[in-house]
């Protein structure tokens, strides 16, 4: 077999995490990033273009290098990445997919269109309809930027009437939708891969913790029931097969008190909620994306140790803290620890992560302790 060679835009930690898996399949992996030979992937890559992931000149320069082209990050130029297919360079996932989700609001209305279940939301233009949907939907609200959008930068909470100047004004964006707030008793996450011919197989369903709406801990598998479960594979199955081209989706997906379950969101591409998949699963998210973009066989999404947790090095300003909780997985049983090799540690800022496996809950539960008991306590 020719060795395949990936394109990827964006050099954060899921191209390294890419390009890690591509080192065990024989597959390169070269990125475009602005931190070019520095950022997180193009360390451990084959190679590395610097440039922005919007510039379409450098995007032709990857494509010219790659078999195909994927994503790290849905913030990219897509008029690109069409004239890259159009002259003959695939593109993975389809263009058109990763457009529709880069507008939160048109990936809504996509998603409802296919009958998916959504909370209700609606476009505003201006502070009047913001009043007039918080007539409806009642408050708080959630107002969102349809684009750009990343750890809950373009999201602002509408405690009530009086706080929609606030909130837009904390947006800086005229092109906003607003959600019904959502009284969701567990936030769930689904990995599924879209194979060459559009089959779908899904991962299993975890429970994902967001600390100021960005990813802090993911359980697997989530300790809802069995008919809850269901409902969200079958879910984000559905979600996935509206959409088009290969590699892996994150599927975010909400439970409500009565067992039903909301769609979120999706990402077109590898996702925090997938990162337990490198120990906990037979095959990763990185490497059933990789296969899936190049047209390989897709097998082995099973969950195969008891229970997985994944906690998130989130920075706090405080190098030492970081490196404190670094220095404790060194000393738990199933821990595996991810660095991402970053510069700087501004507070929320994604560093690494660890990843904890066990034989079972309790198991999981006494690990947790000895790694982090703060989220011992939020978690099990
Ligand atoms: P991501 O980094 O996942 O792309 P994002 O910036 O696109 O995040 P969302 O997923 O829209 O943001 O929202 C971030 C978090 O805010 C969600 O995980 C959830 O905790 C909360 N949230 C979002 N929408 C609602 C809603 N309608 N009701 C209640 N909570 C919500
Ligand atoms: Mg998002
Ligand atoms: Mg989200």
């Amino acid at each position: 077999m020719e060795t395949p060679v990936v394109g990827v835009l964006g050099g954060g930690q899921l191209g390294r995490m890419l390009a890690e898996a591509g080192h065990r399949l024989g597959i390169k992996v070269v990125v475009l990033d602005p931190l070019g030979e520095a950022s997180p992937a193009g360390q451990v890559t084959h190679g590395a273009i610097q440039g922005s992931f919007n510039d379409a000149e450098k995007i032709q320069e990857l494509a010219r290098q790659v078999g195909v082209l994927t994503v790290e990050i849905e913030h990219v130029n897509c008029d690109a990445l069409d004239a890259v297919v159009a002259a003959g360079t695939p593109v993975q996932p389809s263009p058109h997919s990763i457009r529709l989700i880069q507008d939160k609001f048109a990936q809504k209305q996509h998603f409802a269109a296919h009958n998916l279940p959504l909370g209700a939301y609606r476009e505003v233009a201006s502070a009047e309809d913001v009043a007039a949907a918080g007539q409806s939907f009642g408050y708080p609200l959630m107002l969102k930027s349809k684009r750009m959008a990343y750890d809950g930068k373009g999201n602002a909470v509408v405690a009530n009437e009086e706080g929609i100047g606030a909130a837009m004004e904390a947006l800086k964006s005229t092109d906003l939708y607003v959600e019904q707030w959502v009284p969701f008793v567990k936030e769930l996450a689904v990995m599924v891969v879209r194979g060459a011919t559009g089959e779908v197989t899904a991962y299993p369903v975890v429970e994902t913790r967001q600390q100021d709406s960005i990813c802090h801990t993911v359980l697997a598998p989530a300790a809802s029931t069995q008919d809850v479960q269901q409902r969200a594979t079958n879910i984000a199955c559905k979600t996935v097969a509206a959409l088009e081209g290969a590699g892996v989706f994150g599927v975010e997906l909400f439970e409500l008190e009565d067992g039903r379950v909301l769609l979120n969101e999706v990402a077109p591409r590898p996702h925090n909620s997938g990162h337990y998949t490198i120990e906990a699963c037979e095959v990763d998210q990185f490497e059933a994306h990789l296969r899936a973009i190049v047209g390989l066989p897709v097998e082995g999404t099973r969950l195969a140790v008891g229970a997985s947790l994944m906690l998130n090095i989130l920075g706090t300003g405080q190098a030492a803290d970081a490196q404190a909780l670094m220095q404790t997985a060194m000393s738990t049983p199933g821990a595996r620890l991810h660095w991402y090799g970053k510069a700087g540690d501004r507070p929320g800022r994604k560093l690494g992560h660890i990843t904890l496996v066990a034989d079972d809950i309790s198991d999981l539960r006494e690990r947790l302790v000895q790694l982090s008991p703060n989220t011992a306590q939020e978690v099990l």
